[in-house]
């Protein structure tokens, strides 16, 4: 499903990793606290949604410890 929303809630954040949503890339970036890695929200990584957290920014997810994943690479917008 495409949309528009501005993907404000942890529910429409999680819909879009889910989804894989290309569109969502670059509005949030998804933590996964049990590898310790930050995504893009279309990463092919399938995280359990209890294990994710959500950030704002690549610098959010690096003050909160994450680092960059290697497959999908969040750095490149
Ligand atoms: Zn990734």
């Amino acid at each position: 499903m495409r949309t528009n929303r501005g993907f404000d809630s942890d529910d429409d954040r999680w819909a879009a990793v889910k989804a894989r949503d290309a569109e969502a890339d670059g509005k949030f970036w998804s933590c996964v606290v049990t590898t310790g890695v930050y995504c893009r929200p279309s990463c092919p990584a399938r995280p359990k949604r209890q294990n994710v957290r959500f950030a704002a920014s690549p610098a959010d997810a690096r003050a909160a410890g994450f680092r960059a994943c290697k497959r999908c690479r969040p750095d490149e917008a």
